[in-house]
């Protein structure tokens, strides 16, 4: 590891005017990420800015959304006692991640802003349409996840919480890589308060994405039998050491239909 400035700021507007000043900061939240990169030498910033200063932890249920803070840890989300009730399948897929390590130190804010491919959060986000709060505004989560590892955040911008609306019902499935725990696919299911049906998938492709076809599908009746005959094309899915683009694409139907089946 290279030296570096450390910065750990007591709020958001200081931590972006720290970010200002740095040659080539990076924001820290739970370093999760983040550390094990710089080990690596994959990045050597000039400052770090830890978030963990901001002290901005906690889940709050309100009547149609729950709004969760971005230093909240993958550990609380998942035991919120609210959250189980409210919308248990974002309780399930956080209590799904990673180790109790990285439930423990990971933090939603973190996993949002790194959009890593095969990362949970991001199809929960996408499913059930939430809305990425940032230090400068609010963006709607299919405009925030541009690609692998990419957002739509700016060099300064911070994400200060995610807010979900609360669905009828939802689910998520998830077939882990054995070793690394990430998703080599993941498919949230959600049937939002509207009757509309919303399907992202994770870990199969270069970032999170939807399937137009499976929701019209549930849309019309809310049942795994309702994804019978229904396929993402292998074309453009990840191929690596771990699993082909078929199998990918077999299991994207597979876990589409636990999650519709485990969705309450
Ligand atoms: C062994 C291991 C297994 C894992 N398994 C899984 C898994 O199964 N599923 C899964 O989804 N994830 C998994 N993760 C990732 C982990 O859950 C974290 O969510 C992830 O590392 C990022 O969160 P963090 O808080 O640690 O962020 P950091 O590592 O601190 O930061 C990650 C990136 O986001 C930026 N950033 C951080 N916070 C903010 C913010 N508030 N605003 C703007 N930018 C920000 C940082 O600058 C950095 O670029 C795993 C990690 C490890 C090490």
């Amino acid at each position: 590891m290279e030296n570096f400035n450390y910065i750990r700021p007591a709020k958001v507007a200081d931590a972006a005017k720290a970010m200002k000043k740095a040659k080539d900061g990076k924001f820290m939240s739970g370093g999760m990420t983040l550390l094990p990169t710089m080990k690596q030498g994959l990045a050597s910033p000039s400052d770090i800015i830890d978030l963990s200063g901001l002290k901005n932890s906690g889940v709050k249920v309100g009547s149609k959304s729950v709004t969760i803070q971005a230093g909240t840890i993958h550990a609380d989300v998942a035991g919120s006692k609210d959250l189980k009730k409210a919308i248990p399948g974002l309780a399930k897929l956080a209590g799904g991640i990673g180790d109790p390590h990285v439930r423990h130190k990971g933090t939603i804010g973190g996993s949002v802003a790194n959009n890593d491919p095969a990362a949970d959060y991001p199809s929960a986000c996408l499913a059930l349409g939430a809305t990425i709060h940032t230090s400068d505004r609010k963006l709607a989560a299919d405009k925030f996840f541009t690609g692998m590892f990419s957002t739509a955040l700016k060099d300064t911008e911070i994400v200060t919480a995610v807010e979900f609306p609360i669905p009828k019902k939802c689910g998520y499935a998830k077939f882990p890589n054995p070793a690394s725990l990430y998703a080599m696919v993941g498919v949230f299911v959600a049937q939002l308060a509207d009757g509309s049906v919303r399907v992202a998938v994770t870990g199969a492709g270069a970032g999170v994405f939807r399937v137009p076809e499976m929701e019209a599908a549930l849309s019309k009746k809310f049942a795994a039998s309702s994804l019978d005959g229904i396929a993402v094309k292998s074309k453009n899915l990840n191929s690596d050491m771990h699993a082909s683009a078929e199998y990918r694409a077999h299991l994207i139907t597979v876990m589409a239909k636990r999650a519709v089946d485990a969705a309450k």
